[in-house]
């Protein structure tokens, strides 16, 4: 019987959380494999030394996580990166935009339930000195992105791990699964979310609305915009921005609203606003994403840690 593990690091756990709502589905899971260590669902302290398939959620931000990424590595003969956190740094990449001080003020000074005294305890595992991506470290055979995965596509994802077969999915868009009208209204201009209510026919970015469908991975069904909210990027980069590095989600995002309504890129990018959160809320901690020609994150980092 196969051997699969869930290691958590930086991240909440929803991941592992999306597995277990996989329901009947488990059962069958269950047949084929076992699961020796999930610190979420048993109270098993380590990891084995012989797995079969690990999954990793969650990124590294400090250097329990690192020992912990590395040590699941050795142990893992398939290793998985299982949710946006784990695959581009995620939620806990938007942690570089603030100092350790301020992170330790608000997590444990700021809330009363958790410390009353306000003391910050000393054995803490320090901060590594930026949030990573799990594959910035070390090498993955799978990426499983989603904030968490979906449902729909784990359970197509999982059982075909265990045979050692990759699920044909697709592999498109938010956009492409969006069944909006394209076209921007007139007089557009970028608005809040909190500004007026969306129309359920047009496209939300052409409307104003900064919706991240066009350079989104889908797998989703475009969930956010078909309930009529703008899509946040919670599945990661689409292939196309991952692909070519001159491609980056911000330059992309201020091409398609030109084109979609015929003003210039310059004016564009004046009307965007807290571009750390709304461009990279997922990937901001994600070394492939900095690294690219046009990306924004090194100078947004470097502002706010001034
Ligand atoms: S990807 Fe989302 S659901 Fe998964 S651990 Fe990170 S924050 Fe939680
Ligand atoms: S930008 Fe958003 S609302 Fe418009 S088509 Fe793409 S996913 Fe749908
Ligand atoms: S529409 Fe966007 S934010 Fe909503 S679930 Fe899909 S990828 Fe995530």
């Amino acid at each position: 019987m196969m051997k699969i593990a869930i290691e958590e690091l930086a991240g909440c756990s929803g991941c592992t959380i999306a597995v277990l709502d996989l329901h009947e589905v488990i059962l069958d899971i269950l047949n084929e494999a076992e699961i020796v260590y999930s610190p979420v669902i048993m109270d098993v302290k380590e990891p084995p030394d012989e797995i079969d398939i690990a999954f990793v959620t969650g990124a590294v931000r400090n250097e329990e996580n690192m020992e912990r990424l590395k040590n699941i590595r050795k142990k893992a003969k398939t290793l998985v990166a299982l949710g946006t956190c784990a695959c581009y740094g995620g939620i806990s990449g938007l942690s570089m935009l603030s100092s350790n001080e301020e992170i330790f003020n608000t997590v444990y000074r700021g809330v009363d339930t958790v410390k009353e005294d306000g003391v910050i305890p000393t054995d803490v595992p320090p901060f590594t000195y930026r949030a990573f991506a799990v594959g910035d470290l070390v090498k993955m055979d799978y990426y499983i992105t989603g904030c968490p995965p979906k449902e729909q596509y784990l359970k197509q994802i999982i059982p075909a791990l265990l045979k050692g077969d990759i699920a044909e999915l697709s592999r498109k868009s938010v956009c492409s699964e969006c069944d909006r009208k394209m076209g921007s209204v007139e007089g557009w201009h970028l608005k809040r979310r909190y500004e007026g209510k969306p129309d359920r026919e047009h496209c939300l970015l052409g409307q104003g609305y900064l919706c991240l469908g066009p350079v989104t991975f889908g797998r989703c069904n475009a969930a956010c915009p078909k309930n009529n909210i703008p899509c946040h990027g919670c599945n990661g980069p689409s292939l196309d921005i991952l692909r070519e590095p001159c491609r980056d989600l911000y330059n992309m995002m201020v091409r398609r609203i030109s084109d979609l309504t015929d003003r210039p890129e310059k004016e564009i990018e004046k009307e965007l606003y807290d571009v750390s959160h709304t461009m990279y809320p997922f990937t901001i901690g994600s070394l492939i994403m900095e690294d690219k020609e046009n990306s924004k994150i090194r100078d947004l980092v470097q502002e706010r840690s001034r």
